[in-house]
């Protein structure tokens, strides 16, 4: 929800805007999927594929070893020519049983065409056994291979003297164990892992914590800044440093900052509402006199007539000034950068100036070092410079002298304006840019000045991206110069 106030027709509107909210992911549960996704899923592929390969191993080791027995008991038949000497055969038979039972796996032979002859089973004496791996054999290619239900079957084919198939040894043996012991290596594996699951995660909450009850704490303390209370500030107890303390930092300087915004508003409003109340009551004085009195002589109609309209006219100083500070305080409002004489600038104000100086017996002298140009908003540029000979006038007593010179480098111009007044305390020189400020409040009073003026010459210098630099003695003067670039580049 966002709101938005402003003023029309002097009524206070208040428009509340709904707005679809984003929704709120905490970075607790960014981090804790981010680490299963990066950290458990990885590993539980790795657990997986050794898992498999290992199995695959087992199989491949187990077929080359049976395949190697059914050649051992095959080369035996072969020599002790099993099928044709009936003598051989009883012991023969005793052997492949013997060795069936201590490898814990079952024998067959065929013979040359595939019909079981013995089977330490007992159960296939009789039958014909057209498996892939038997025909295979028969053409001379002994193969092992596992079956869909998990045995194995390795066929070696009995080669007799004269180079003929005499029949084939079949072994079968069951693939349990092997899966069996793969099993239980992933149930640990599988195990270990979901304990380091269990355990990174109580990890991750803790760390996470660690990194957002502090943030969960400055967000605290910014929303009741938002709601105005400017004092609030986030107690930092680290040690170390890191960018969390930074946050923290920061945002209590950013309040330092909004603080002393706030109060300087305050102070302003307050000054100007002190600086247009003297006027004011100057003139309900003057009005509530004559309207008090009967019989008011003309003259002092005329009189007190006059008194109140230069109290207007200082109040209208004072607003115009304002209006002029508000303006410059409105940067999106560019200042009209134009390339201008400022010898010929400068001439224009010491020319309006004249007059002044002339009523108080001022000696106003123009020192021109170069003909300089610069890019400068012209109006801006004589209004802040009026200020600064206009004050030079103004502080000066009478018979002083105001110098005003005009010079340049490279880069920049400077307009220096010198008086023989009565300067300005060492203590002081750092205020008077500041709004209403004034060095002696009684005398400026006499003197006519807003305590704006230079504040107006300090906005458009800084406008300029230029400086001021002030140099005083009391009693005997004040020299304040100020520096712009001759060009300012937009947008750099
Ligand atoms: P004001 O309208 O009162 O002159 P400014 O902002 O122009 O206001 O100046 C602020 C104060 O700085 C003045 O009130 C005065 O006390 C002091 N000041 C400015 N210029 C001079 C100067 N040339 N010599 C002595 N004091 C000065």
């Amino acid at each position: 929800m966002s709101q938005s106030t402003f003023l029309q027709n002097g009524e206070l509107v208040t428009i509340l805007i709904k707005k679809k909210e984003a929704p709120f992911i905490s970075l607790r549960v960014v981090l804790l999927v981010t680490y299963v996704i990066i950290g458990v899923i990885p590993l539980l592929l790795m657990a997986n594929t050794i898992l498999h390969s290992m199995q695959e191993y087992f199989v491949e080791e187990r077929k080359q070893e049976l395949l190697s027995q059914a050649n051992v008991i095959a080369g035996q038949l072969a020599s002790n020519d099993f099928f044709f000497n009936q003598e051989n055969q009883e012991s023969l038979e005793e052997m492949v049983l013997q060795t069936g039972q201590d490898e814990d796996f079952r024998v067959l032979i065929l013979d040359a065409s595939a019909m079981v002859v013995y089977d330490t089973g007992y159960q296939e004496v009789g039958k014909t056994y057209l498996l892939p791996e038997v025909l295979e054999a028969l053409e001379k290619r002994d193969v092992a291979r596992e079956q869909e239900d998990g045995t194995v079957y390795a066929a070696a084919s009995i080669v007799g003297s004269s180079s003929q198939h005499d029949g084939i040894v079949l072994i079968a043996d069951s693939l349990q164990d092997v899966r069996i012991t793969v099993g239980n290596i992933g149930n640990k594996a599988y195990f270990m892992l979901a304990v380091l699951l269990v355990a990174v995660i109580l990890i991750m909450v803790v760390i996470s914590r660690l990194f957002t009850e502090p943030l969960k704490r400055i967000i605290r303390v910014i929303q009741k800044m938002a709601e105005g209370h400017l004092e609030q500030r986030i107690v930092v107890t680290n040690r170390t440093h890191n960018e969390i303390v930074d946050l923290a930092l920061s945002c209590n300087q950013m309040a330092d900052q909004l603080e002393k915004v706030e109060s300087s508003r305050q102070q302003f409003v307050s000054n100007v509402s002190h600086e247009l109340k003297t006027p004011l009551s100057s003139i309900k004085v003057l009005s509530e006199s004559i309207l008090l009195q009967e019989d008011v002589p003309k003259e002092m109609y005329v009189e007190f007539l006059h008194d109140i309209n230069s109290e207007i006219d200082r109040m209208t100083a004072i607003i115009n000034d304002l209006l002029t500070l508000v303006k410059l305080d409105q940067k999106e409002i560019p200042l009209n950068f134009v390339e201008t004489d400022l010898n010929h600038m400068m001439e224009d104000i010491i020319k309006r100036m004249t007059p002044l100086a002339a009523a108080k017996q001022i000696q106003m002298q123009y020192i021109k070092e170069k003909d300089v140009s610069a890019e400068v908003d012209e109006m801006k540029m004589t209004l802040a410079i009026s200020n600064l000979v206009d004050n030079a006038v103004k502080y000066t007593p009478e018979g002083g002298t105001v110098t005003v010179v005009l010079d340049a480098d490279h880069q920049n111009a400077f307009m220096t304006v010198t008086d023989t007044g009565i300067g300005i305390p060492e203590s002081e020189v750092n205020r008077i840019f500041e709004r209403f400020y004034r060095v002696d409040k009684t005398r400026d009073r006499e003197t006519g000045g807003t305590g704006l003026g230079l504040s107006i010459t300090h906005g458009t210098v800084m406008m300029h991206n230029g400086s001021i630099k002030v140099n005083s003695k009391e009693e005997e003067g004040t020299s304040i110069q100020v520096r712009i670039p001759l060009h300012q580049n937009v947008g750099a």
